[in-house]
């Protein structure tokens, strides 16, 4: 077995991104900057958007945080996302997901200018992707492509089972990995809570990709030997040995799944850290298309 280290593999395209923007800068070329715009105070939320901004100051990017509460309307919103639109030296918006109850995702998405969706959710740059134009490709399902490529994972011919279809991740990586394109040319399957016998589908999978959200979903039976295991979830679970009485988890059963595995990412340390990348990846793109 070996690890898919998002550490090692995010520390050689932040160290590259970093270099561009230095020269770039020297260039007398724009600084890219990315503004995040978080609403509420849920933990984990927080903890990503902070985790961008940090890394933005890190790699000489600008950036602009918006806070706002759970009580900011609709209405402000999207002025808020159509004045970040126009303003010309901000590149890239970003809203962190998920959003109040009474917030449409769907409208606030389509509000931000494609242009500047560097997480790639707009309807426009899904679309683009999906008939492999090139466009934003959404940070997580890009992430995961730049280190499948990193460690030179054959891809070509494979079967790959997802499982998960959300917008965001699961529905992208399965368009991408079954591109006729390296890494990609995977046949692929799309699974889901509708999907029967998963077990057995996924005991056929040379590659799996987990984007389910329940810890330890994914089982040493359900797992081929010799399989690729990319780990996408991020879950709380307890644990009285830590301080804080909590751990994270992956949706796989990283312990005993590891033993049969060729490859596989841990949680955390491994995609999470790799979104981030791509993300700013996205923002320096989107000052580069000016
Ligand atoms: P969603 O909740 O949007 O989607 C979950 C998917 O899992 C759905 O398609 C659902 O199926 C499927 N699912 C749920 N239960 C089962 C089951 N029993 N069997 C098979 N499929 C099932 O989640 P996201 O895609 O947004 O996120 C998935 C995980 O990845 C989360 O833990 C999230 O925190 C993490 N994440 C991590 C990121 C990172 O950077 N590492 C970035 C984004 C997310 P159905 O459609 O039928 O309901």
């Amino acid at each position: 077995m070996q690890l898919l280290d998002g550490k090692v593999v995010s520390a050689a395209y932040k160290e590259q991104i970093k270099k561009e923007v230095e020269e770039r800068k020297a260039a007398g070329k724009k600084t890219p900057h990315l503004a995040a715009i978080i609403i509420g105070d849920n933990p984990a939320s927080r903890a990503y958007v902070g985790n961008k901004v940090k890394t933005c100051g890190e790699l000489g990017f600008n950036s602009t945080l918006v806070e706002y509460g759970t009580d900011i309307s609709e209405d402000e919103l999207l002025t808020k996302i159509n004045e970040l639109n126009n303003v010309e030296a901000v590149d890239g918006i970003l809203v962190q997901l998920p959003l109040p109850k009474h917030i449409d995702e769907n409208k606030v998405i389509a509000t931000i200018k494609p242009e500047k969706d560097v997480d790639g959710f707009h309807p426009s740059n899904l679309g683009k992707m999906m008939i492999g134009q090139d466009t934003f490709i959404p940070a997580t399902p890009y992430g995961i492509m730049l280190m499948l490529e990193h460690y030179g994972i054959e891809t070509s011919g494979k079967n790959c089972v997802v499982i998960g279809r959300s917008n965001i991740v699961g529905t992208p990586m399965s368009v991408l990995l079954s591109r006729n394109s390296e890494p990609g040319n995977c046949t692929v399957t799309l699974a889901h809570s509708r999907t029967k016998n998963l077990a057995e589908v996924c005991a056929q999978a040379d590659i799996i990709i987990a984007a389910i959200g329940k810890a330890k979903f994914v089982t040493a039976d359900m797992v081929k030997d010799g399989a690729v295991i990319v780990d996408v979830g991020i879950n709380r679970i307890e644990d009285a040995t830590r301080k804080s009485g909590t751990r994270l988890v992956g949706d796989v059963d990283f312990e005993n799944v590891k033993e049969k595995s060729s490859f596989i990412t841990p949680v955390p340390g491994g995609v999470g850290l790799m979104t981030i990348c791509s993300l700013m990846k996205n923002t320096l793109k989107a000052a580069d298309n000016k």
